[in-house]
């Protein structure tokens, strides 16, 4: 299968070389040439399977450079005991019609872990299929999750190294700790004076510094980036969706061939796209549900075919949803305009921050996809009534789709079985979480949040304090680029 350009479908390669580049020469994000179809008989045998073979079986058609046993030995070491939970990604029946999907049971404790703990793999193998010479440096500008989970997913993985910035003062306590602590042989880590525009612009100036990248092929290095433009990071998400919904059908939630509604907390369309391209594939899925936090640009543009990213930024406690530009869209546009439409649209937003979507393109959008939002209220609100009438403890991420699925269901009455995803821990948002139960963090917000709800703190989060600080280097953004120099001297 070829892979092709979302802003020109002339320019293909293969899946290896795809992973292997991250992005299009020409600024687009890869794609494949068709969507692969499965059919009834696929679904019931994905049904008897555990999650690693499921997994190899979804991206087993995508990939067709890689040979079955290969990617068998990926999904085992990629989802092995770095997991606590053995289903790796198990599926709660929290009500009569609503499920949830955890994400959450890597070593990160965050679903960035489904794709990373994968993605180190697929690009090695990738590099050795395109005989690529050089060795690679992953360089990541991170607001928290992401920065943690490729250090994790890339350590001490040979032919690699890993170099994570992050803004000062900008991260959770937890988040640093987590950062700075970071075993490894082949891994770097610096704060950077500034906020997270800074630090990311300041990576993407590296990215583009044509001397510098030529320095560093002297040197025998190239610079790739492990953010979800790379196809390697979104193909191992298509995963979870069948698996959710084969545990749906064995649970007898839903017969098989029955639709269900997935609502996902959504950032960067990364999560949400992967949905949709099970969909495409024939998984039955009625309808995609897009829930964001204050910072709404995807709620409006579901609802109205209008992208705007000329608005105010808010913080809030939902961090890893806190984003204006949407990066994974775009394959989305592809497939419902093609190359020429999605080149303009992509145009209109670098110089006005703005694109409206013709009518036809809007209905084909919201023939699959509906949107909400909720405020950080509603948010808390979400958590501790769950928490009291289920017992269930949710992060604030999940609270946000949990109150967008519930608000969906009023205003539309759909009453389909659904699926809300849960993204991270309640333990990675501790303080925020305890704060929507009513009680105070104090010194320790996670030994607090297993206190108030007798659950143990997951095993990679204990004694992070004890743990030596590795990294402590702060730098400003002009000297990022010699810092990444002596990385890799
Ligand atoms: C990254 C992240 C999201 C958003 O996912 P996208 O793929 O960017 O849409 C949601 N929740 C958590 C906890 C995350 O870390």
């Amino acid at each position: 299968m070829r892979y092709f350009s979302t802003r020109n479908d002339r320019l293909n390669c293969s899946a290896a070389q795809a992973i292997a580049m991250g992005i299009a020469p020409d600024g687009g994000l890869f794609v494949p040439e068709t969507v692969p179809k499965v059919d009834r008989a696929f679904l019931e045998r994905l049904c008897s399977l555990n999650y690693r073979a499921r997994a190899a079986e979804i991206m087993r058609l995508y990939l067709e450079d890689f040979d079955p046993g290969e990617l068998d030995g990926f999904v085992t070491a990629a989802y092995g005991d770095n997991f606590d939970d053995p289903a790796v990604a198990p599926t709660r029946f929290l009500a009569a019609d609503t499920a949830l999907l955890e994400l959450w049971h890597g070593p990160t404790c965050a679903f960035k872990d489904m794709a990373l703990q994968m993605l180190p793999r697929l690009l090695t193998a990738s590099l050795r299929k395109t005989g690529e010479q050089r060795q690679v440096c992953i360089l990541v500008a991170t607001s928290g999750d992401t920065g943690k989970a490729a250090l994790e997913g890339f350590r001490d993985v040979a032919g690699t190294r890993i170099f994570v910035f992050y803004p000062d003062g900008g991260v959770s306590r937890i988040q640093r700790l987590q950062m700075v602590t970071q075993a490894g042989e082949n891994v770097g880590v610096c704060a950077v004076r500034g906020n997270f525009d800074d630090a990311q612009t300041g990576v993407k100036k590296i990215f583009g510094d044509a001397a510098f990248a030529q320095e560093l092929t002297g040197r025998g290095w190239y610079l790739s980036s492990a953010n979800s433009i790379n196809w390697g990071r979104l193909l191992p998400q298509i995963a979870y969706y069948f698996s959710a919904y084969c545990d749906c059908v064995n649970a007898g939630r839903v017969k098989p061939g029955e639709k269900l509604v997935f609502c996902v907390p959504t950032g960067n369309f990364g999560n949400i796209l992967a949905g949709w391209f099970a969909r495409e594939m024939g998984l039955p899925v009625s309808r995609f549900v897009c829930a964001s936090n204050a910072n709404n640009v995807l709620t409006d543009f579901i609802r109205t075919g209008v992208y705007d990213r000329n608005r105010p930024f808010h913080t809030t406690i939902s961090p890893s949803m806190d984003i204006l530009v949407s990066s994974n869209l775009e394959r989305l546009l592809y497939y419902m305009t093609g190359d020429a439409a999605t080149g303009g649209f992509m145009a209109k937003l670098n110089a006005e921050g703005r694109y409206a979507l013709d009518a036809d393109t809007r209905e084909r959008v919201q023939a699959v996809f509906s949107a909400g939002c909720c405020g950080d209220g509603a948010t808390r609100e979400a958590i501790s009534r769950v928490f009291r009438e289920k017992g269930y403890l949710m992060d604030t991420h999940t609270a946000v789709a949990w109150q967008v699925l519930e608000d969906y269901r009023r205003e539309t009455g759909d009453k389909s079985q659904a699926v809300v995803v849960s993204t991270a821990s309640p333990f990675k948002f501790a303080a925020d979480v305890l704060d929507a139960l009513g009680k105070t963090a104090g010194e320790d917000p996670l030994r607090a949040l297993s206190d108030a709800s007798g659950l143990p703190v997951p095993a990679p989060l204990r004694g992070l304090d004890a743990r030596p600080v590795r990294f402590p280097a702060v730098a400003d953004k002009a000297e990022m680029r010699a810092v990444v120099g002596r990385f890799l001297e």
